[in-house]
């Protein structure tokens, strides 16, 4: 038998721990699932310093404030990752590798997970030098030189993170401009251990058969091939929604983000998607936390209206 509830949220990140607030704050039956731990990127994050409030803090205390500061409205924290989510008549129906759950209301804030380059060495040295997390394996890499593969947010701030154990960070961009934001770009430009290969196609990860070595790249001004040694290669080109379960419900668009309306309600009454799950372009914890309030209270309103029907 499911386990009912009013409301399942689906990811414990920023806004889905704000969405289980606001929910269970409205008097609601509230189950929070997770495949890991509550905190979501956060977790992976060294220093968080555009979140109001707190001018510098590691971004797993943020995920444990905000976690304590949800349990005295008592939302239900289950770890489950979610296999589907199939339409009951008004009920939709979750079933996960742990149980199976029911509820009128679900909200997806699974978020969105980091891509692959997809080039030779990438899958042979993963976890050997091939890295997507900077928080993780930084320490394997004291001082050593690493290259780091792309331009935006998430590339320059681990950057910036493996330069203080790393001997040198070598950022490998595929144009001759970041696409960081302007305080991290400031930041890493005056690092003295970070350097900078510009128009530079990553076409190989390199290795001695046991653990990388490093990067062949393409210069695309002069279309030669160019090496670069490097201990560690982390990988930041970008994310990857984390939708597949939902995909038979008709809530995803061609790329698989979830398109929503203002007040995070999807094409299908009574699912709801927020955070980085959206298809949108600014992907911050402070406007998943704001997508996490509106999806929280409009799953209130949403019960409300089939209670006046
Ligand atoms: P992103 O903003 O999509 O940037 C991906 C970077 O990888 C871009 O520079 C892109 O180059 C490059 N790239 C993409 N495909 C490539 C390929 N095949 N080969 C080489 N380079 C490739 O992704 P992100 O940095 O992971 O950030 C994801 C979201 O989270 C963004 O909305 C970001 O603002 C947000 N975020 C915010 C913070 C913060 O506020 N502190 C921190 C982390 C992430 P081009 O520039 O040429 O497209």
């Amino acid at each position: 038998m499911a386990k009912k509830y009013d409301v399942i949220i689906i990811g414990a990140g920023p806004g889905g721990m704000t969405a289980a607030l606001y929910a269970s704050r409205a008097n609601l039956a509230v189950l929070l699932l997770d495949r890991g731990p509550y905190g979501g990127q956060m977790n992976n994050t060294d220093v968080i310093d555009n979140y109001p409030g707190f001018s510098e803090i590691k971004g797993p205390e943020l995920g444990e404030k905000m976690y304590q500061s949800i349990t005295k409205f008592s939302p239900d924290f289950e770890y489950g990752d979610v296999q589907s989510v199939k339409l009951d008549g008004q009920n939709k129906l979750v079933k996960t590798d742990t149980g199976d759950y029911t509820a009128p209301v679900v909200i997806v804030a699974t978020g969105a997970d980091h891509k692959h380059l997809n080039v030779p060495g990438e899958e042979e040295y993963s976890g050997r030098g091939v890295s997507y997390c900077a928080v993780c394996d930084a320490a394997f890499f004291k001082d050593e030189d690493v290259a780091v593969i792309g331009g935006g947010d998430s590339a320059i701030e681990e950057g910036i993170y493996l330069s203080q154990l790393a001997k040198s960070v070598t950022v490998v961009h595929r144009r001759d401009q970041l696409r960081a934001n302007a305080t991290l770009q400031k930041r890493a430009f005056a690092n003295k251990k970070m350097n900078f290969v510009w128009n530079a196609q990553t076409e190989s990860i390199t290795g001695d058969g046991n653990k990388v070595t490093g990067i062949t790249y393409r210069d695309k001004e002069t279309g030669e091939e160019k090496k670069l040694a490097a201990a560690g290669v982390f990988i930041y080109v970008g994310t990857l929604p984390q939708t597949t379960p939902f995909k038979g419900l008709g809530v995803t668009d061609e790329q698989g983000w979830i398109p929503t309306d203002a007040k995070m309600h999807t094409k299908v009454p009574g699912i709801f998607a927020l955070g980085d799950v959206r298809a949108k372009d600014l992907r911050q914890i402070a406007n998943a936390v704001g997508d996490g309030s509106i999806a929280g209270q409009e799953a209130y309103n949403y019960l409300q209206s089939l209670e006046d029907k």
